[in-house]
């Protein structure tokens, strides 16, 4: 069917292109021993996370949903020596989780995972004055995402790039689903990102091992 087809393909990209080393694979099979959900991003969306980090020449990376901490190695990897990342994780097991995954994979120097709901943290972040970050991946609660939107833009200077994942949700975003706070709360951003003059965007949707989803990306305008 469908799915295996879109699976094998995955595979055939992931292999060729973005093999889990050491780290990764332990990242995910900690994760699952510890009991998290396996909803982390695939590894050649990881890969596509970590080449727009580098393409983007970003020093601060803002994560909005750590789970295990999978997506913020790709992530932390992308970035310089003198680079920061902070994640923004509600589950403290979830956060202990990633902590030690991160750390495993030599990137607790570059990365900080914080405990809390993200509408707790982030504003504890501005009054800190962490911002601008450089790239913004949002992956939390998906009911919150036109806050998370509205947070990263406070948080960014112009360039600064915004992805959202899970934006698709199997082609139920194109419709209104009144009864899914995740469908209502991702096309409430999408409201949000069309009518706001200072955020450039596009979305697309993607089939693979995750089934039929999909991203969007924005940039700050100049
Ligand atoms: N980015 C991760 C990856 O690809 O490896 C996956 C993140 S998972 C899809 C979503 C995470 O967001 C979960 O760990 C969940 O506990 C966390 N989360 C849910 N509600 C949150 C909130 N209000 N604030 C911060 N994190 C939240």
């Amino acid at each position: 069917n469908d799915q295996d087809q879109w699976t094998s393909v995955d595979r055939y990209f992931t292999e060729l292109l973005a093999p889990d080393d050491e780290a990764l694979a332990a990242a995910l099979a900690d994760s699952t021993a510890a009991g998290l959900p396996e909803i982390a991003v695939a590894p050649n969306q990881g890969k596509l996370l970590n080449l727009l980090v580098r393409t983007q020449g970003a020093k601060s990376v803002l994560e909005i949903g750590t789970l295990g901490g999978y997506s913020t190695i790709w992530l932390a990897r992308a970035l310089p020596a003198d680079g920061r990342l902070i994640s923004l994780e509600y589950s403290p097991v979830h956060a202990d989780v990633a902590r030690a995954n991160i750390a495993r994979a030599g990137l607790d120097k570059l990365v900080e995972v914080r405990t809390g709901a993200a509408l707790d943290t982030l504003p504890t972040l501005a009054e800190e004055g962490a911002g601008p970050f450089d790239f913004v991946f949002i992956d939390a609660d998906k009911v919150n995402n036109p806050h998370y939107v509205s947070w990263a833009l406070k948080l960014s200077r112009p360039g600064t790039v915004i992805v959202v994942d899970n934006v698709v949700r199997g082609g139920k975003v194109a419709t209104a689903h009144p009864d899914d706070p995740a469908i209502t709360g991702t096309r409430a951003m999408f409201d949000l990102v069309s009518a706001e003059p200072r955020l450039d965007a596009t979305a697309f949707q993607t089939v693979g091992t995750k089934g039929h989803d999909g991203l969007l990306i924005a940039r700050v305008l100049d």
